[in-house]
């Protein structure tokens, strides 16, 4: 259950990257199979839009899967996830939590992390503020410090990018240079430049 605002606003201050879960935050949990596997996954551009936000304010996203999923790649390539700080195929989350903490060169309580589900659990520990979708498993909604309004896959990242915003003190701030048209993104990496694929991971 979610800390009261301004606990949560004290420990969303400390906060310099956030790290994803995949299935069930950043998508809806279902897997679409064809005969080769997994062949389709469904995200939310307003998370994707977050994602950018919170890259442009200075908060680094990273990406903590335990599956390995093409589809996902493709996702991330567009949101200029560097592949550093992503991680596919992880049995265990709190050391490949640590891992990233070091790439990024920051603490692991420095990092919020949200996801969705028991595999989650250690490293939602570990981190300095932990976050789950609406419909996170329930043991992991009770030891949450804060859980979203929205559902994985639609909007609770988007959510947790507005919480760190808020406690910067940023969102309005955001919001209005939006509203004046002051503000642009780069929503897609390939936008103005041709596409590639390379493997990694
Ligand atoms: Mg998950």
């Amino acid at each position: 259950m979610s800390l009261p605002l301004d606990e949560l606003h004290r420990l969303a201050r400390r906060i310099r990257a956030v790290v994803l879960d995949v299935d069930g935050v950043l998508t809806d949990a279902t897997l679409y199979y064809g005969t080769r596997g997994e062949a389709l996954k469904r995200f939310s551009a307003r998370d994707g839009f977050a994602i950018k936000l919170a890259q442009r304010e200075g908060i680094a996203v990273a990406v903590l899967s335990g599956r390995l999923a093409p589809p996902l790649k493709a996702r991330l390539r567009d949101l200029a996830v560097p592949p550093e700080l992503v991680i596919q195929g992880s049995r265990r989350k709190a050391p490949d939590l640590a891992r990233l903490a070091q790439v990024l060169r920051v603490a692991t309580d420095e990092l919020a992390m949200v996801g969705d589900d028991l595999p989650d659990l250690p490293a939602l520990a570990l981190a300095g503020l932990s976050c789950c979708p609406a419909d996170a498993a329930p043991e992991v909604r009770e030891r949450c410090q804060y859980v979203c309004r929205a559902p994985g896959g639609s909007g609770a990242v988007r959510e947790v990018v507005q919480l760190l915003l808020e406690a910067r003190g940023r969102w309005q701030q955001v919001v209005g240079e939006w509203e004046r048209g002051e503000a642009e993104l780069v929503l897609d990496a390939r936008a103005g430049k041709g596409s590639e694929d390379e493997d990694e991971r």
